[in-house]
């Protein structure tokens, strides 16, 4: 028995497509974009009218998150005038993890929120642009209209004239950043009811269609709060009413919008058969979906909510996972309601879908029915193997606490797959890596709300590699029966190791062991302890003990005696970690700082400032394109100077910057900055502060 009495309006209505909507609800912060969604489901009946303003629906259910009932409902269905409307949650916060992109993808148009004393804020601004670049349609909602006439104490003619310039300010927006075919179609005009003006706190909204029915004029609005009986406005003038209303007829369709959005928001050729039918938007056809969510359920499966582009799913398909390349069942199928997710038989391409996952999904995979399983283009490239470069070391204020930071760890990670944990094998320290500053700030914040954490200040992760061939270095086991030699040399960048050599290994850090002894006659369980010395060496390296990248250890000569057994396997690991070290230290080693990537947009006038914050960072500036009245700075900035940037950058140009940045690669420090933080890092770990010697790792060398 289904809670909601909607439910099977909305199982219908599925499979006809110009009845659905899929938008997202953009606002700055404090505009209204909460109190807005808590008068929609009022007016749908799925919060009681009482509870607005004061039940908080999305704050309402982080407190029930805290107690442990996952459901974080930002995505919500909901039925109005016929028609299923998808809210879909649209982070406010711009930075590099992909979060509001992956959002932007799932909604085909936005309301835009805006406080009607505060107009338009530079993160309003921000999100629109970024929403009209993905070709995502926005309509207007002017909020806190109240504000106007009992804080300013505006007349009808000054309130005129203050929402005229909002409306024109946005207009500007539409000129600037949307696509040539929309700056016509899209413009914010009251005459086209495509904006709505109203108080989401007292309940009422209208546009100048829903005005005209209700045959109400502005000033008896005004005279209503005169006479403080605003409250009336809220049965007259219901603000889902208007809202909806405006959704519906100026919001696209999904298969209106997948015509046109599919070659802006998927990077596959649309005219294969895969992109004909993503632009289709059909029932019939195979299943697509792009997560823009997850989360982990209790019993260690994936909650995935995402948008389906094409076909169905259902309960007990198989589905592949385009950037996994693995495979998920479907356990179960739901659409969120509210707080509630309601379990159904299966949810129609267009439609905002809540799939129970077999294991581990993350946020912006692809999944796709196996027939696409070697064609499909994900929606998103998900790096599975990102290096996150920027870590803290966390740890729970109570120590009764681990279980629950474990616990939260996990999640925040299969919900950001930019992020990393891992364990300090030294000093069991929890390491939370992530992409920037930034990004790890907000993850940090994420997990306070769950429990109090102590956290060590964001350092960068380096590299240690070579720039030449090393000595031959022997080593042997204590009892002398195994030794060993080794040399190490720089694996070029982009070089493809060579096919006639015998690599035995190739570790996570791009490091290569390869068997140049000759000998053909190695067992594989002999050759265990010394691949897993190689690895053992390079997660930690002689300079200052960050791990080692894309070098390449030649195996020359290996004698193990006759029977190795456990504690000669641990020998034989020492001393292969003592040879790489003794020789990596001949072979001219240097240290390797990470590097993003940075472009920059920005409105032209102030190019020329955010260059000068790029250059004082160490940055090179790579490039320099006018597009319009803005500029496109692309730049190379090294992730130890980038701490604070996205501060720094916004201040400078009043929120107008918007600039997303990207692991580029790994690059040599300048000498005397390497030896420095060489020192620093050396003292962190509590090294002693002279460099080993290769000597020390060395029995000979040849
Ligand atoms: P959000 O940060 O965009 O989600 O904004 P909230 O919905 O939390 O609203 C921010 C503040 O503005 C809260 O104190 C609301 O009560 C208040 N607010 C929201 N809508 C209105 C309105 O129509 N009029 C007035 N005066 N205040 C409002």
């Amino acid at each position: 028995m289904p809670r909601f009495k909607q439910l099977n309006q909305i199982l219908t209505l599925m499979h006809q497509k110009e009845h659905i909507r899929n938008l997202g609800i953009i606002a700055h912060i404090d505009h209204g974009k909460t109190t807005l969604v808590d008068t929609l489901l009022a007016g749908t009946g799925l919060l009681s009218p009482k509870m607005v303003g004061v039940a908080r629906v999305l704050d309402y259910l982080e407190e029930e998150q805290k107690r442990k009932i996952t459901i974080k409902t930002a995505n919500i269905t909901l039925f109005s005038h016929q028609h299923i409307i998808n809210l879909v949650d649209t982070p406010g916060h711009v930075d590099f993890t992909g979060k509001v992109t992956r959002a932007l993808r799932a909604i085909d148009g936005a309301v835009v929120v805006i406080d009607a004393v505060e107009e338009i804020m530079a993160q309003t601004e921000v999100v629109t642009r970024q929403a009209l670049e993905e070709r995502v349609c926005p309509v207007l909602f002017i909020n806190k209209i109240d504000r106007l006439i009992t804080e300013l104490r505006l007349d009808a003619e000054q309130i005129e004239k203050k929402l005229k310039h909002i409306i024109a300010t946005f207009n500007d927006l539409i000129e600037l950043y949307a696509d040539r075919n929309f700056k016509q179609k899209w413009r914010i005009t009251p005459a086209k009811s495509n904006v709505a003006f109203g108080a989401a706190l007292n309940g009422w909204g209208l546009t100048l269609s829903s005005a005209q029915s209700s045959a109400l004029r502005f000033r008896d609005v005004i005279n209503t709060y005169k006479n403080n009986r605003q409250n009336e406005l809220r049965t007259k003038i219901p603000i889902h009413e208007a809202i909806f209303e405006m959704a519906i007829k100026h919001l696209p369709s999904p298969r209106q919008a997948q015509a046109y959005r599919i070659e802006r928001i998927w990077d596959g050729p649309t005219d294969t058969e895969i992109g004909r039918i993503l632009s289709k938007c059909r029932d019939d056809a195979p299943a697509v979906m792009c997560v823009t969510k997850a989360r982990r359920d209790a019993d260690g499966n994936t909650v995935a909510t995402g948008r389906l582009f094409s076909g169905v799913v259902k309960k007990g398909n198989t589905l592949h996972l385009v950037g996994a390349q693995s495979e998920t069942a479907v356990n179960h199928v739901y659409v969120q309601m509210s707080a509630f997710k309601e379990e159904v038989e299966m949810v129609p391409a267009g439609n905002i879908a809540v799939l129970s996952l077999n294991g581990l999904v993350r946020a912006g995979e692809t999944l796709v029915d196996s027939v696409y399983k070697d064609d499909m283009v994900p929606f998103e490239e998900i790096n599975y193997v990102s290096e996150p470069v920027v870590t803290a070391a966390i740890e729970p204020e109570m120590p009764k606490d681990l279980p629950t930071l474990l616990e939260a760890l996990n999640t925040l990670v299969l919900e950001d797959p930019d992020l990393s944990v891992k364990v300090d094998q030294k000093t069991g320290e929890y390491l939370l890596s992530g992409m920037g500053d930034l990004h790890l700030e907000i993850a940090l914040k994420q997990l306070s709300s769950h429990l109090n954490v102590v956290s060590s200040s964001p350092r960068v992760v380096y590299r240690e590699t070579v720039t030449a061939k090393g000595v031959e270095a022997v080593a042997k086991s204590p009892n002398k029966q195994n030794s060993l030699a080794i040399q190490v040399e720089s694996i070029l960048e982009n070089s493809t190791e060579s096919e006639t050599e015998s690599v035995l290994c190739i570790d996570e850090y791009r490091n290569v062991l390869v068997d140049q002894t000759g000998k053909t006659y190695h067992l594989e369980e002999e050759l265990d302890s010394v691949i897993a010395g190689f690895e053992f060496a390079c997660r930690a390296g002689p300079l200052c003990g960050e791990p080692l990248r894309r070098i390449k250890a030649n195996l020359r000569d290996l004698h193990l005696s006759e029977n190795v057994g456990s504690r000669g396997a641990a020998e034989v690991m020492r001393a292969m970690g003592k040879a790489i070290f003794g020789s990596f230290l001949t072979a001219k080693p240097v240290l390797l700082e990470p590097v993003y990537k940075t472009v920059i947009s920005v409105p032209a006038e102030l190019a020329g400032e955010c260059q000068r914050i790029v250059m004082s960072r160490r940055g090179k500036i790579l490039a320099f394109e006018p597009r319009g009245v803005l500029a496109v700075i692309s730049s190379y900035v090294p992730v130890a100077e980038s701490f604070g940037l996205s501060h720094e950058l916004r201040s400078a140009t009043s929120g107008r910057a918007f600039w997303q940045s990207f692991l580029e690669d790994w690059e040599r420090m300048p000498d005397k900055l390497a030896s420095a933080v060489i020192g620093e890092i050396r003292k962190r770990k509590g090294l002693p502060s002279e460099l080993p010697k290769p000597e020390m790792f060395m029995e000979e060398k040849r």
